[in-house]
C-alpha cells in the first residue's frame, strides 16, 4: 500500500471519529436542552412544587423520557414516587383545580389524572418478584433503584428527577441513553429472568424494535429464543394487543421477521408461519409465501393506516399452503386459495381474541376478493363481470384496489410498470360503469317483502331465487336499475316459475 494511500485512509478515519465525536456531544448537549424544554411547562413545575411539599422523591419514567431523547411526541406521563404514588396524585389534583379528577386503582397501587392533553400515572417505587407460573409479581415497596430494576428495557428505565434541587436531572443506572444513541433494545438486568419472569416483555422486545427501527442486542435476543415457549403462559388479548402494534408500525416486516426468527412467530401464529419456504418440483419453483406476504405488508403500510386493511395484506394468501398442489401441467397451484384463505379468518379471529364483528367481515371480505380486480384486465372483460365486482366490493373497492396494487411484488421492474398499467385499466373500466349504473351500493329495487305481499307467498326459496334473479339481471345489464323494469321482469319470471300475483298485493304500482 502507498504512503499517499495509507495517510489517505488515516486522514478520513479521523474524520470519521472526530465527525462522530462532534455527533455525540451535540446529541448530549441536545438532550439537556431538549430535556430543560420539555420541562418547563406547568404540569412539571407543580408536579415538582406538590413533590417537595410532600417531601416525596419523585421522578418522570419510562416511555414519556425515553420519547424525550428520541423527539417524539407523547402525552402519557408516567410519574413514580418513593412514597404512595396515591397520595401524591391526589395532591397534585387537588392543585390542578377542583374539576380535576383522580382515578385510584388500588389492587395495583396506581393513581391516574387526565388533565389537559395529558394522561399522568403515579405509581409508588417498587420491587417485584415472580413465581414460575405466572406474570403477576409479588410487590413491595422499593427505591428508584429497585423500580428501575423491574423495567423491561434499558431505555425505558431513565428516569428525571423532578424535585427542585435536581430538577431535569437524568437517573440511567443502565446506560439507556448510549442504547437510545446505537438504536438498541437490551434488558437492564439478566434477560432470561426478565423474560421468564414475564414473557410479555418478549413480544415487547420486538414490538419496540420494530416501531423505533432498533435492533435487538445479541443477547437479549438469545433470551428470547431461549424463553420462547414461556409466551403461552400471557393471555392472548395481551399478545395481540403487541401484535397490533408492529402491525400498525411503519414497516412491519421487522417486527414479522424477528417473530419468525426468534421462534414466536411459530408459537402464537401458525398460519402464518406454515407459508414459510419455496418448494421446487422438477426445476419449477414458487415464491416463499411468507416473505411475499411482508412485502405486501410494507406496500400497505405506505399507504394506509388502517389497521384491517394491514390485517388483510397479512392474510391474503393464508389459504395458500391449504390449497397448494403439483400440476405436471400447470406446475404448482393453489386454486381458491382466496376462498379457502376467507373460510380461515374466523378461527385465526376467534384464537387470537380479535374482534368477531364487522372488522373481520371486512377482512374476510377483501381476502376472498382480491383476485377478482386481476381477472378484469383482459380487454374482453364484459360490463357485467365489472358491476359484480363494485356490487361485492361496495365501499370497499378502494381498498381493494389499493391491496391488489401492493399485492405486486416482482423484482422486475418492466413487469412491476406492466401490472400498474392494468389496474390502472381496471381502475378505468370500475369508475366508467360506477359513473353509468350505480352499482357500488345499490339495492335492488323491488326487495323480498314486497315479493312476498305481490304473490302472497311466505319466506322461503321461491322468494329468495325471484329476488336472485332481479338483483342478476340488473348486474348482467339485462335490465335498468329501475323500479318498473324490474316489477315487469319478476312478473315474467314468476310466471315461468308458476307463481302469479295475488289480488289482495299492496305493491306500489297496484
Ligand atoms: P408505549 O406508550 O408506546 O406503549 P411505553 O414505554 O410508555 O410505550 P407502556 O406500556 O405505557 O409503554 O409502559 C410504560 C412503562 O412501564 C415502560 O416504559 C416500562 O418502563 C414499564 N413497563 C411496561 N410494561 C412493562 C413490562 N411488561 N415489564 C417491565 N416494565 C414494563
Amino acid at each position: 500500500m502507498s504512503y499517499k494511500f495509507t495517510r489517505k485512509i488515516w486522514a478520513n478515519g479521523l474524520i470519521i471519529v472526530f465527525l462522530q465525536f462532534i455527533t455525540d456531544i451535540q446529541h448530549m448537549f441536545i438532550s439537556q436542552e431538549v430535556i430543560n424544554q420539555r420541562l418547563d411547562k406547568k404540569i412539571f413545575k407543580l408536579l415538582s412544587e406538590v413533590a417537595d411539599e410532600l417531601n416525596l422523591e419523585t421522578y418522570l419514567i419510562g416511555g414519556f423520557v425515553r420519547d424525550i431523547f428520541l423527539y417524539r411526541k407523547s402525552n402519557d406521563i408516567d410519574v413514580v414516587a418513593v412514597g404512595s404514588g396515591i397520595e401524591l396524585a391526589k395532591a397534585v389534583a387537588k392543585k390542578l383545580g377542583k374539576n380535576i379528577k383522580v382515578t385510584i386503582f388500588k389492587n395495583f397501587g396506581t393513581a391516574q389524572i387526565k388533565y389537559k392533553q395529558y394522561e399522568l400515572e403515579f405509581v409508588g417505587a417498587r420491587k417485584e418478584s415472580y413465581l414460575r407460573d405466572s406474570r403477576k409479581p409479588i410487590v413491595e415497596d422499593g427505591t428508584l433503584e429497585d423500580d428501575q430494576n423491574r423495567r423491561d428495557f434499558t431505555i425505558n428505565a431513565l428516569a428525571l428527577s423532578l424535585n427542585k434541587e435536581r430538577y431535569g436531572q437524568l437517573i440511567d443506572p443502565f446506560n439507556g441513553l448510549q442504547d437510545l444513541q446505537n438504536l438498541t433494545i437490551r434488558t437492564p438486568l439478566n434477560p432470561d429472568i426478565t423474560f421468564s419472569d414475564d414473557p410479555l416483555r418478549m413480544m415487547r422486545a420486538i414490538r419496540f424494535a420494530t416501531q423505533l427501527g432498533f435492533d435487538i442486542f445479541p443477547d437479549t435476543f438469545d433470551a428470547i429464543i431461549r424463553n420462547k415457549d414461556r409466551i403461552n403462559i400471557i393471555s392472548k388479548e395481551r399478545i395481540v394487543d403487541e401484535l397490533n402494534k408492529i402491525i400498525l408500525s411503519p414497516k412491519p416486516s421487522d417486527g414479522f421477521i424477528l417473530l419468525e426468527k426468534t421462534g414466536l412467530l411459530e408459537i402464537i401464529f401458525p398460519e402464518l408461519f406454515a407459508l414459510k419456504g419455496a418448494e421446487t418440483k422438477d426445476g419449477v419453483g414458487h415464491k416463499d409465501n411468507f416473505y411475499h406476504t411482508l412485502i405486501v405488508l410494507d406496500n400497505i403500510s405506505k399507504v394506509t393506516d388502517n389497521l384491517w386493511l394491514r390485517w388483510a395484506a397479512l392474510l391474503h394468501d393464508i389459504g395458500k399452503p391449504a390449497t397448494k398442489r403439483w400440476d405436471p401441467k400447470l406446475g404448482w397451484t393453489f386454486h381458491n386459495h382466496d376462498f379457502i384463505g376467507q373460510k380461515m379468518i374466523p378461527q385465526i379471529f376467534r384464537r387470537m381474541k380479535l374482534p368477531l364483528n364487522e372488522k373481520m367481515k371486512y377482512v374476510q371480505k377483501i381476502v376472498s376478493l382480491h383476485m377478482r380486480p386481476m381477472q378484469l384486465v383482459e380487454e374482453e372483460v364484459t360490463d357485467s363481470a365489472i358491476r359484480r365486482l363494485l356490487f361485492d366490493a361496495g365501499d370497499d373497492i378502494e381498498a381493494l384496489m389499493q391491496l391488489c396494487e401492493a399485492d405486486i411484488t416482482s423484482k422486475n421492474p418492466n413487469k412491476v410498470r406492466k401490472f400498474l398499467q392494468n389496474f390502472k385499466i381496471v381502475r378505468r373500466k370500475l369508475k366508467e360503469i360506477e359513473e353509468k349504473d350505480r352499482v357500488r351500493n345499490f339495492e335492488p329495487p323491488i326487495d323480498g317483502n314486497e315479493i312476498m305481499q305481490i304473490f302472497n307467498l311466505e319466506q322461503g326459496r321461491s322468494v329468495g331465487k325471484l329476488k336472485l334473479a332481479i338483483k342478476d339481471a340488473i348486474l348482467d345489464g339485462k335490465i335498468p336499475n329501475e323500479y318498473e323494469a324490474a316489477l315487469q321482469f319478476l312478473m315474467e319470471k314468476a310466471s315461468e316459475m308458476g307463481i302469479y300475483p295475488q289480488n289482495n298485493s299492496t305493491h306500489k304500482d297496484s
